[in-house]
């Protein structure tokens, strides 16, 4: 086995996994939106674990009161840009991997541009504004979309295909409306530091799945944990009737049937 693959003797030993898998993650490509608490332990074991090519996006800088869980950064890092230091640490991590950093922020303008070019994005984002955005373009590009949120010792995770007939979007889930536009956020709230780093690792684990088309998908699932209680469960999601999002891909979908028609009958 090449020095390239031993790195990764651990996945291939897996009988899911083996060397296709192994060698889908590392012609495989993801994007993480959010480079904070979500973000740091998502982009250290996908880098780590092979995948060829990862995306990561935050136009924000390290802060001392992110350490307590943004487990990337050391005290050396506060004042500068998360996704300068997050490219030092994966590089040393994960020197086969190619980083593309972007410093900024998801924006309607830059959305298409940025997501077509991943296969799948990771949500890492703290606020309902980016998760709507990355929703309705993830939808729209047909990228699977892995989603987690955390507060305070509680966490839940989803993984949204919205573009398929019975698979719900992250908008079927939360309709917009003004009360989530002002929602807590966690650099404003209460977080239990781990409680990050399992949610994190769990969108790893998820992405890395859909990734090589292993496992059971969370598509149509959230599963939830408190790490207050231990509880975990895992429910099914609905796709809703009244979606805009969903909606509006069916309606370009019908449409592009009429038109289809329409030109088979000329
Ligand atoms: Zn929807």
């Amino acid at each position: 086995m090449g020095s390239k693959l031993q790195r990764f003797e651990r996945h291939i030993d897996i009988p899911e996994v083996g060397l296709e898998g192994q060698k889908k993650l590392m012609a495989g490509s993801s994007l993480i939106i959010g480079m904070g608490g979500l973000g740091c332990p998502a982009a250290l074991y996908l880098a780590a674990g092979g995948v060829g090519r990862l995306g990561f996006m935050d136009d924000d800088t390290v802060s001392l009161s992110n350490l307590q869980r943004q487990v990337l950064y050391d005290d050396n890092d506060v004042g500068v840009s998360k996704v300068a230091a997050a490219r030092r640490k994966l590089a040393a991590h994960a020197p086969d991997c190619l980083l593309e950093e972007q410093n900024a922020r998801l924006t309607p303008e830059n959305a298409a541009a940025v997501i077509s070019r991943y296969d799948l994005v990771l949500d890492c984002s703290d606020n309902f504004n980016t998760r709507y955005l990355v929703n309705e373009f993830c939808v729209r590009l047909k990228k699977p979309l892995v989603s987690a949120s955390v507060y305070h010792h509680e966490g839940q995770i989803s993984t949204f295909r919205g573009w398929e007939d019975d698979k719900p979007c992250y908008q079927c889930l939360y309709p917009k409306s003004e009360k989530l536009a002002l929602a807590p956020q966690c650099t404003e709230d209460g977080i239990l530091g781990p409680v990050t780093g399992i949610f994190g690792t769990m969108q790893a684990a998820a992405a890395m799945n859909e990734l090589m088309g292993i496992g059971d998908s969370l598509s149509g699932w959230m599963l939830m944990f408190s790490a207050f209680t231990y509880d975990s469960q895992k429910v099914r999601l609905q796709k809703r009737a009244t979606c805009d999002i969903c909606n509006s891909m069916k309606n370009n979908a019908d449409n592009y049937v009429n038109n289809g028609a329409k030109c088979g009958i000329n």
